[in-house]
């Protein structure tokens, strides 16, 4: 129930509004200006790791790690905390000579 601030009767809905039935004061409904602040920012985690994965290689330290792909030897690493800090981090990896990438999981 709602009513008019300016009289105070009884308010209706009308179409997206509020009307009062006296003196025709009109009033945006609650509900629509909530809808307003949806939040759009939400990402997806998977995406910015994949996009990070692969730009951020150039000059890190080598490591011994066995490529999947090519069975070099040698890889880039970094590490990332990927979850909640009470996870452990996962290490990336880049293979130097046929630029696979992979993870491992700590
Ligand atoms: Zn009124
Ligand atoms: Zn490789």
């Amino acid at each position: 129930m709602q009513f008019c601030p300016d009289c105070g009767s009884m308010m209706h809905a009308d179409g997206e509004q509020m009307v009062c039935s006296s003196c025709g004061y009109t009033e945006g409904k609650d509900e629509e200006l909530a809808a307003d602040y949806v939040s759009t920012q939400e990402q997806d985690e998977s995406d910015v790791i994949e996009t990070e994965e692969g730009a951020n290689f150039e000059g890190k330290p080598k490591a011994e790690a066995i490529c999947p792909e090519c069975e070099n030897d040698q890889a880039w690493y970094t590490i990332k905390q990927t979850g909640s800090a009470d996870e452990p981090p996962t290490r990336f990896f880049k293979c130097t000579e046929c630029g696979a990438r992979w993870r491992e999981y700590a």
